[in-house]
């Protein structure tokens, strides 16, 4: 079956979605994005999703492409020639194409691109098994709260995790605390039983996995934190563990050569992600 991308109003096999090679996206990473988790056919958190995506592109004074409805559509068009039912969806916007000047151009068109790609339904089982991280210097700039498409720090990053055997590289800024992963948000257990993860400012992406998460906890009554931790701290842990939209929640129980907790996934972990996949069918469901 061919697979089915979206650019610019129209439905392209993926094999011929082009944009130019002046469009600012490609030229200067002037574009943001978003990735939003397909189960059952339907977006997890989809509102979400489309919320973060209009505040990126607030603050980098972009145009929104169309409205949010108008997305709506064709996210559905796209989902349904491609008849994904368990997969992500990829966003892409950027500020549009123009002859190369640093200074935003005004009045252009922005270049909206989406595709899809299948993915594994989520599996609570599948995903307990534990993976290690690796701390590395944040490179990254300082308005990470946006979901810029300029992802080659991260993607240094994740190339080193990889090269060291590990599943993601959790970054540690100036004052040795951890911000966040390349692509993932960062959690610990502390041995008093606290859920913490780091604050939302300009040093992380407010992942929506995260918020998700932060608020099924507190529903459940669970003790949560939101404060900045070092990497001595989340060696110490209970337990940690990283979530995106993408590898859902992930058990970390190793941090570069320390054992976290037991070695395995633990119970805060498996509580919320028996929490986590309820939140999956009930948001999916009708
Ligand atoms: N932080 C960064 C830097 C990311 O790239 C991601 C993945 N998009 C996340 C956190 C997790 O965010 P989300 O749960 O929205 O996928």
């Amino acid at each position: 079956m061919t697979v089915i991308s979206y650019v610019n109003g129209r439905y392209l096999p993926h094999a011929h979605a082009y944009v130019h090679i002046e469009d600012r996206g490609f030229q200067f990473s002037d574009a943001v994005y978003e990735v939003i988790a397909v189960q059952n056919g339907r977006l997890v958190d989809g509102e979400g999703h489309l919320e973060r995506l209009e505040r990126s592109l607030n603050e980098l004074s972009i145009s929104p492409p169309m409205s949010r409805s108008a997305l709506r559509c064709v996210i559905k068009a796209l989902l349904r020639r491609n008849r994904v039912k368990f997969g992500s969806l990829y966003i892409q916007v950027s500020r549009g194409q123009a002859p190369r000047d640093f200074a935003f151009p005004s009045g252009i068109r922005p270049t909206l691109v989406m595709s899809v790609k299948r993915q594994k339904p989520f599996d609570a089982d599948a995903i307990s098994q534990g993976v290690k991280v690796i701390t590395i210097p944040d490179i990254r700039w300082k308005r990470c709260d946006i979901k810029s498409v300029s992802l080659l720090a991260p993607a240094m990053g994740k190339t080193e995790a990889v090269n060291r055997g590990a599943f993601e590289a959790w970054q540690v800024d100036g004052e040795g605390l951890i911000s966040e992963g390349t692509s993932s948000n960062a959690w610990i257990v502390t041995p008093e039983g606290e859920l913490v993860t780091r604050h939302t400012d300009h040093a992380i992406l407010g992942g929506i996995t995260r918020h998700a998460l932060l608020q099924l906890a507190r529903e459940d009554g669970l003790k949560v934190v939101e404060r900045a931790f070092s990497v001595a701290e989340a060696q110490a842990a209970a337990e940690a563990f990283t979530t995106s939209t993408t590898a859902f929640i992930r058990a970390v129980v190793q941090i570069d050569d320390t054992v976290i907790g037991t070695g395995e996934a633990g119970t805060f972990y498996k509580k919320l992600v028996a929490l986590y996949g309820q939140h999956i069918a009930r948001s999916t469901s009708s």
